[in-house]
């Protein structure tokens, strides 16, 4: 039987950590303090602003939130991206996607401050990641980082398996892993014979979207499995993209969906924040 990674956990220490490095900058007369945009009226989105302002309150970080209307011009939108970049009292700006499709969210992120950009979503930090310099990560990948390191599980010189190639959750994380001396390999919709990859993995993870889709025949004994698929079976109930159930009894330590990396994705959000603010005002 597997270890499970408690997400819901190693988050909580982790705005513990986050509140207590707040505190000291306070002291300082420095206030972390982060923007969020939303555009529109995305009933998801809503539930996740409203999560990540609830961990900014947790954490003492300042939140200021600016909901724009469906109907905003590119203009407005990308004129109050750059009033945020130039306030010296925001030191994190995020935009929550989806924005209503008349805009071009790439063209947004890309106006973003590479230094403000808590998200990780900006070119010159998906550059640096790239070349490994320090940099902002996206917060997704950075949470599984950050519980392989916690559950002391080593990756160098392990073979590591990421199913899906995103932009935000499976290439970030799988640069992350080469980073830390794993031998990578990303599969994605077009590839073949994938259970003849995975079963290969020491450590195997699965950011594709697809509930259930990891069966215990696609994983080698022993292996380590990251579940960060959020998806809602047909009774509503969230589930991952591994069948938890079966593959727990095959690997070494796995993620449980709900409270595993998800609870990971806010808390290092405010980790990035404290970042941005500690880099912005030295
Ligand atoms: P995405 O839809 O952008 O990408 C999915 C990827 O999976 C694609 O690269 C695609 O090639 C690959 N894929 C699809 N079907 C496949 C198949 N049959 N075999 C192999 N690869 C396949 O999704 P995303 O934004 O990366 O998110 C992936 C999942 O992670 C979703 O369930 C999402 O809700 C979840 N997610 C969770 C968090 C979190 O905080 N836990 C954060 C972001 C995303």
């Amino acid at each position: 039987m597997a270890i499970i990674i408690n997400g819901k956990e190693l988050a909580a220490k982790v705005r513990a950590d986050v509140k207590e490095e707040v505190e000291e900058l306070k002291k300082r007369n420095i206030h972390p303090r982060l923007a969020v945009i939303m555009v529109g009226n995305d009933s998801s989105s809503a539930v996740y602003v409203r999560n990540k302002s609830k961990a900014c309150n947790e954490t003492g970080i300042e939140f200021e939130e600016f909901l724009l209307e469906e109907s905003t011009t590119k203009e407005q939108l990308l004129n109050l991206i750059e009033k945020l970049n130039l306030r010296k009292d925001i030191h994190g700006i995020l935009l929550q996607s989806p924005i209503p499709k008349h805009l071009d969210i790439k063209e947004a992120f890309d106006a973003i401050n590479y230094r403000k950009d808590v998200d990780g979503f900006h070119p010159i930090n998906v550059g640096k990641l790239a070349i490994g310099e320090d940099c902002f990560i996206s917060c997704t990948p950075a949470g599984v980082m950050k519980m392989l390191a916690e559950y002391q599980i080593q990756t160098e010189g392990k073979q590591a398996v990421v199913i899906g190639r995103s932009n935000i959750v499976g290439k970030p994380l799988a640069q992350c892993l080469l980073n830390k001396n794993a031998t990578v390999t990303i599969c994605h919709s077009k590839t073949k014979d994938l259970k003849e990859i995975t079963k290969r993995a020491d450590i195997l993870v699965a950011a594709l979207g697809k509930p259930k889709f990891v069966t215990e025949d696609m994983v080698k004994e022993g292996a380590v499995v990251i579940d960060v698929g959020i998806n809602r079976n047909e009774e509503g109930k969230l589930v991952g993209d591994v069948d938890f159930e079966e593959v727990i009894k095959k690997a070494s330590y796995i993620t449980p969906v709900p409270g595993g990396v998800g609870p990971m994705t806010i808390a290092m959000l405010m980790t990035n924040v404290v970042k941005a603010a500690k880099m912005l005002e030295n």
